[in-house]
């Protein structure tokens, strides 16, 4: 005699109940993001005895017709998906069609619905999968669930509960998580007849602050970047915002919040040095990516998410953040024990700056060790990272402050005051390499080539970040035979290289470059690539510096032959580079610039 049997649904989705609602605050989640797939303006969450007794969502959104009341209840009734490939470009939170008929296994539920056209909404009560009321109601429109009694049916269940201070504490947090991806929608929480948080609908620096409180305003910074791969949105705590415990830390890909140690660590890393250790940086960091990219089915209860690009997110992840603490005052002052101050000669004040847009330093990296520590290949040779600029100019109105994009962040300060007496005519070339000028104090001499490496070194990685780096197709693609570790490098970074300008193809082990960055000479190619793949073979390669390491390689290379013969050149060369942040020193920290004092001329005669 057969001994198996199917078991009944209601015992089936009690099982699986297990699995999504572990506790109120999972109801909490996946209520709210049925409200917010429901496209809802409104959402208040009325929560009794921690989610206990009462757990009530009401929201605007479209709310649903009687007989998909009846329906949303059974296990994989879902109107988010109707083939598999709608996985692939999900927009929704939902997806599994699992969440109503879980709840539904192991609670009391009342459903009410309308939607607008219709005159009359819709009720469904339904206790441990059965239903046992529906009519038609007079409600709002839009959709209310409420959970009463929670795990009545699994004693095991409700007694494994913590303390309602624990279990409000998860419902806080669930619903934090869902106001801080939909700051257009407004939400209210409510505990045991009081308001705890009342979030109006805005931008996300007021839904942040809202939530954090009015003075957090101060405390964050934005981050922003945009590549093909992904684009990176959000806010960051200053350092003396860290906190001690692992408090503000929230990652969203394509507004869905998820968990990852290793791009917390990207963000870790970007604060090393700067805040005290074991202490915490806060952020809110939103990642949009294409959904075929992701995988976001991994885990039942989707807080963990598979990136098929996590390498190279991870370093652009780093460096927008170091790029978005160095812009905001977390800034650096010239190290002026190395290089005395240079009188820059001011006519130039005259002109228009060249490229306002680089008014950052975008490889500033405030983390790095003093000068005296600093070895090559560190960027911030030079700079102190003693004294963190002064606070941003505070905005009275803080209310509109929201609004603005604050992108234009003050002056730096160290920046080089430009002389006025300062002639532009007034260089003098020596041999193509170096050009002598007037200034202040006596004269400078300026090294052509660092000059070129670190005017092409910022437009390089301001364009990295941003797109592929201008690259030209090759009429016959350059063969270059790999060894089994290069092949490894080539294939493990080959959306890297591509996005520095290097696309090819590799058959057997011989790579076929199709293309190569614009910047280069036709002459550096080879050397530049091979530089690069030496780079990237280097083991102890830091991860989080990858963008800006390969972004100098190749800044370096293609100023190599850098000469200028005309004066003119010379002039325009060095306003452009005064008008960068950092002008002192080339990528790989070797100096730009020395001046040589009246006083020192002075001396020798
Ligand atoms: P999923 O969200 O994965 O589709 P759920 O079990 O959470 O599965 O919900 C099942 C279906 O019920 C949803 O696909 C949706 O059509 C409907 N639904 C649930 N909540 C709401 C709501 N608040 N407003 C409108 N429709 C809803
Ligand atoms: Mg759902």
């Amino acid at each position: 005699m057969s001994i198996i049997h199917l078991l009944p649904d209601h015992i089936a989705n009690q099982i699986a109940a297990g699995e999504v609602v572990q506790r109120p605050a999972s109801v909490v989640k996946e209520l709210m993001e049925n409200a917010v797939d429901a496209s809802a303006q409104n959402i208040k969450v009325i929560i009794k005895d921690a989610g206990r007794t009462s757990i009530q969502i009401i929201d605007d959104g479209k709310g649903m017709l009687p007989e998909d009341a009846l329906k949303c209840f059974e296990r994989h009734a879902t109107s988010k998906i109707t083939v598999a490939d709608d996985l692939f470009t999900l927009k929704t939170k939902g997806f599994r069609g699992e969440a109503l008929a879980s709840i539904s296994a192991v609670a009391h539920v009342v459903l009410k619905t309308k939607q607008e056209e219709v005159e009359l909404g819709f009720l469904v009560e339904i206790e441990g999968s059965k239903i046992s009321k529906q009519e038609e109601t007079v409600c709002a429109k839009g959709t209310s669930f409420e959970i009463r009694n929670l795990f009545y049916n699994i004693p095991a269940r409700r007694n494994f509960l913590k303390s309602d201070y624990v279990e409000f504490g998860h419902i806080q947090e669930e619903f934090i998580r869902v106001a801080l991806a939909h700051p257009e929608c407004k939400f209210i929480l409510m505990h045991n007849d009081q308001e705890l948080l009342h979030l109006n609908s805005g931008v996300l620096r007021k839904r942040i602050v809202d939530i954090l409180g009015k003075s957090s305003n101060e405390h964050i910074v934005p981050i922003e970047e945009a590549t093909d791969i992904i684009k990176i949105e959000g806010y960051v705590g200053k350092p003396e915002f860290a906190r001690k415990s692992r408090g503000e830390q929230y990652l969203f890909v394509n507004n869905r919040f998820f968990k990852d140690a290793y791009f917390n660590h990207a963000v870790t890393k970007a604060f090393e040095g700067l805040i005290p250790e074991k202490s915490f940086p806060s952020y809110f960091i939103f990642l949009t990516v294409d959904p075929s990219k992701i995988d976001v089915n991994i885990h039942p209860t989707k807080t963990e998410i598979k990136f098929e690009e996590d390498r190279f997110i991870y370093s652009i992840l780093l460096s927008s953040i170091k790029k978005a603490l160095g812009k905001y005052n977390i800034m650096p002052t010239l190290d002026f024990e190395i290089e005395t101050s240079f009188d820059i000669p001011s006519s130039f004040r005259k002109n228009p700056l060249v490229e306002p847009q680089i008014i950052v330093n975008p490889n500033y990296n405030p983390f790095h060790k003093q000068a005296n520590t600093a070895s090559k290949g560190d960027y911030s040779k030079g700079i102190h990272s003693q004294g963190f600029g002064t606070e941003q100019p505070e905005d009275k109105d803080w209310e509109n402050f929201y609004a603005i994009n604050k992108e234009d962040a003050p002056a730096r300060q160290g920046q080089i005051e430009l002389d006025e007496s300062f002639d532009t005519g007034n260089n003098f070339l020596i041999r193509g390499k170096y050009i002598l000028t007037n200034c202040k104090s006596g004269v400078m001499v300026i090294d052509i080539k660092r000059a070129t490496e670190r005017i092409r070194y910022e437009q390089l990685l301001n364009a990295f970040v941003k797109e592929p780096i201008q690259h030209q197709a090759l009429l016959f693609p350059i063969e270059k035979e790999l060894s089994k570790d290069e092949i490894r490098i080539w294939t493990e970074h080959e959306s890297l290289l591509g996005q520095l300008g290097f696309t090819g193809i590799l058959k057997e082990n011989t790579l076929h470059l199709g293309s190569t960055p614009n910047a280069l000479h036709e002459s550096q190619i080879e050397t530049c690539f091979t530089a690069l793949i030496n780079l990237l073979v280097h083991s102890a390669i830091d991860k989080g510096d990858l963008a800006h390491q390969v972004v100098a390689v190749l800044a370096n290379n293609s100023a190599r032959t850098a000469t200028i013969q005309v004066p003119e050149q010379a002039s325009r060369l060095i306003e452009e580079l005064f008008s960068l942040p950092e002008h002192a020193f080339c990528p790989s920290g070797k100096p730009i610039i020395k001046t040589i004092t009246l006083e020192e001329i002075a001396a020798k005669f």
